[in-house]
């Protein structure tokens, strides 16, 4: 009876302990940053001094926090993956930018720490404040790097609904949301199934053609931690800029900061 005992307990603290810890994790969420330019001084106000970025990194690592990819956190958003460690952070960048390919890569060389980036193939190789095709598969082949979706030339759909008839919004929702897709999966081998939203606009007509155009995941700008609880074709990121120094990027980062709802436009 004694044996039955200890057992029956040693089985009880099991099954509570990962239900705790599973609702620990679904309770914590995870913090996805949002990064756009980088270099010695604001340039605009999607800067974030490349100084500044590092000294994020190097508090990231000091305070016990992973770096965890993209990848990970959709799977377990999904239902496919397991629960990220405590502390897990996702960091992403939207647009390509040069100074991504210049500051932000030695930077995630350095510190060994995983990317996604948010591209829309219209302005690449083409704008000059763009990466070329050949940074991008510099990038890429680091390991590091993950090359997602951001539509194919960044419309602002709220602007295109009101401009367009129905059927040539329709049209040219789908038109971003595969074309991009096909283009980078195309030029980098690999399966490109998670959008960043343009502006972080979106609605639920966009969503549902975002799941039909093959997405699995896609994410705006709200700030929020990401969890299984949010839509998954809404996913929150907290942008960053030079604003967000020190100070908020530690509340960001700690899940402290929780906007509620969508942002309206
Ligand atoms: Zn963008």
């Amino acid at each position: 009876m004694k044996r039955f005992l200890v057992g029956f307990f040693a089985l009880l603290a099991v099954v509570l302990g990962s239900q705790s810890l599973l609702l620990a994790a679904e309770a914590q969420g995870v913090p996805v940053l949002c990064y756009h330019r980088f270099g010695p001084k604001v340039a605009d106000s999607m800067t974030t001094t490349t100084p500044t970025f590092a000294a994020q990194l190097q508090w990231l690592q000091d305070n016990g926090y992973t770096v965890i990819p993209l990848r990970t956190l959709v799977n377990y958003l999904l239902g496919q993956g397991p629960p990220p460690p405590p502390k897990a952070v996702v960091i992403t960048a939207d647009d390509a930018h040069k100074t991504v390919y210049s500051d932000m890569l030695p930077l995630l060389k350095k510190y060994n720490m995983p990317v996604t980036l948010f591209v829309y193939p219209s302005a690449v190789s083409r704008a000059d404040y763009v990466m070329t095709w050949e940074q991008l598969k510099e990038c890429q082949d680091t390991g590091l790097v993950d090359i997602q979706s951001h539509t194919f030339w960044h419309p602002n759909f709220k602007k295109e609904k009101k401009k367009l008839k129905p059927e040539e919004y329709q049209k040219l929702v789908h038109d971003q949301l595969t074309k991009s897709k096909a283009s980078l999966e195309r030029r980098f081998g690999k399966t490109v199934d998670i959008l960043a939203w343009p502006f972080g606009i979106y609605d639920e007509e966009l969503e549902q053609a975002a799941a039909k155009a093959g997405y699995v995941a896609a994410f705006s700008i709200e700030r929020r931690l990401a969890n299984p609880s949010e839509r998954i074709m809404a996913q929150p990121r907290y942008m960053i800029t030079e604003a967000d120094k020190s100070k908020n990027f530690v509340a960001f980062v700690s899940g402290k900061v929780s906007e509620k709802g969508p942002r309206t436009y």
